[in-house]
């Protein structure tokens, strides 16, 4: 029976993983090398305001974070359009693209897959011809089950698609999923996304706005959780290495040895990884595969006007300049007068430096709101490694390792999923429920 269990890594996959075991009664213990929970989607502190190293967004279709947020006490959900109040961690609105002045679609609250329709259908800035064709798009893909024989890129796939319905609905739906140039991405896991989210039911497509940091949306109250089950969250504790002792696992920070664990769980982005299993030969053929990912990049520039200063919606698509998305922080947050843009994959952005990266976004967003005053102050947060590229067939590896006790966590495990929160909590929690097949008496 499953004694004791050791994961490296407060990340959204480690902490998922230790929430699934630590519900079914056994004790954990969570290694994390930072002060701050949440791995790639942590908060972050600039000039006193309390942001996230960059801005994410959820859909309803993530189930599993959301299940796990229930289970640990997490804040609520509460709808756009109703008063901010204490608590709330996300904001729910129904799905709309508002590209302001070009492209606008919404989905009315209507059952799927009527929702989708119609907000194809309803579409501004469209034509009649376009609107057609991305009906018929979606429906070519419902009839093979969102299944292609063979992968192929994204761009492959939207090669038929009318200019307007690639460059306003599918390339940036994909970018924004996927974090992959069009050119390179997986059109194959673009279409598991695409069919949990918009061709599902109307609150799979639901956009879920955090109205907290990243870092308090889960990992915290996983934390919280964790404790009161008598498992442990051990912060900057980095550990260096793994070490096989009888039956079980140690796991060795710089001044300290922990354990024998009886199941060792790896929840590290992949790029840590090698420290702790380059000793272990057994382990080559991971290393390998490892090896042969490539990383995107991911910036988010927060810049700080005047509290007056609000977008016309919380979440604004942008065209024609670096920044793709844009963030009303005042609207989602209470921080008002801070915008937060987003740019997702490799692009021209990254021939310039920070301040010349802010002043092109400032121009970018005044170009939506004319007369818009220079920021007070400006920070852009780079994340070069936020994702793996998701490129046609990638070889990803499974949770089970060379050893029958050691596990892999994280959003690059085999799964339908692109490097994502969910796809990280989706990992967690597979990976919790393969030991707890070999525990009978643990119930999962
Ligand atoms: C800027 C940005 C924006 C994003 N936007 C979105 C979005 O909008 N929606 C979405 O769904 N996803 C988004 N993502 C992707 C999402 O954040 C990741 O897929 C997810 O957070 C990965 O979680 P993980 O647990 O697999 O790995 P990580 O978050 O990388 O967690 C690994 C943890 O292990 C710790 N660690 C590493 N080595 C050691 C060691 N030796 N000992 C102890 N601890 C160690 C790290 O400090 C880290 O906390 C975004 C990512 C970034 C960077």
């Amino acid at each position: 029976m499953v004694q004791r269990v050791a994961v490296i890594g407060a990340g959204y996959a480690g902490l998922a993983c230790a929430v699934e075991l630590a519900a079914a009664g056994i004790k954990v213990d969570v290694f994390e090398a930072s002060r701050t929970l949440g791995g790639r989607a942590r908060a972050v502190e600039l000039g006193g305001l309390t942001v996230d190293n960059g801005a994410h967004i959820l859909v309803g279709a993530y189930r599993e974070i959301l299940r796990l947020m229930a289970k640990v006490g997490a804040g609520g959900t509460a709808s756009a359009g109703t008063p901010r109040k204490s608590g709330t961690a996300l904001r729910c609105e129904s799905l709309h693209l508002e590209f302001p002045g070009q492209v606008r679609i919404a989905a009315p609250s209507l059952p799927a897959p009527l929702h989708l329709a119609w907000a194809l259908l309803s579409a501004q800035g469209l034509s009649f011809k376009d609107k057609l064709a991305a009906i018929r798009f979606m429906r070519t893909q419902q009839a093979h089950n969102f299944r292609l024989s063979a992968d192929l890129t994204a761009a492959e796939l939207f090669a038929d698609q009318p200019e307007h319905v690639r460059r306003y609905l599918w390339e940036p739906l994909c970018l924004a999923a996927l974090n992959t140039p069009v050119g390179i991405a997986s059109a194959q896991v673009f279409l598991n996304v695409l069919r949990d989210s918009l061709a599902a039911d109307r609150a799979a497509s639901d956009l879920l706005l955090p109205a907290t940091d990243f870092s308090s949306l889960f990992p915290e109250p996983a934390a919280r959780y964790l404790a009161a089950r008598g498992s442990r969250v051990l912060r900057s504790t980095r550990i260096t290495e793994i070490a096989k002792v009888g039956a079980g696992w140690t796991a060795s920070g710089h001044d300290e040895t922990h354990g024998p664990y009886d199941h060792l769980i790896l929840a590290t982005a992949p790029y840590h990884l090698s420290q702790l299993l380059t000793p272990h030969p057994e382990f080559a053929e991971l290393c390998r595969k490892i090896k042969a990912f490539h990383w995107q990049p991911i910036v988010t520039a927060y810049l700080a006007y005047p509290a007056t200063v609000r977008l016309p919606f919380a979440m604004v698509g942008i065209e024609g300049g670096h920044a793709q998305w844009l963030f009303d922080r005042g609207a989602l947050c209470g921080q008002h007068g801070l915008i937060a843009a987003v740019i997702s994959g490799d692009g021209p952005h990254q021939a310039l430096d920070h301040t010349e990266l802010a002043a092109a976004i400032h121009g970018e967003i005044a170009r939506l709101l004319p007369g818009l005053p220079a920021p007070q102050r400006s920070w852009v947060i780079e994340e070069k490694r936020a994702t793996f590229a998701c490129t046609p067939g990638l070889a990803r590896p499974s949770a089970a390792t060379a050893f029958p006790n050691v596990w892999l966590a994280g959003d690059y495990v085999a799964g339908d999923y692109p490097a994502t929160l969910e796809g990280a909590v989706r990992s967690g929690v597979g990976a919790a429920r393969l030991i707890l097949r070999e525990s009978p008496g643990h119930q999962p």
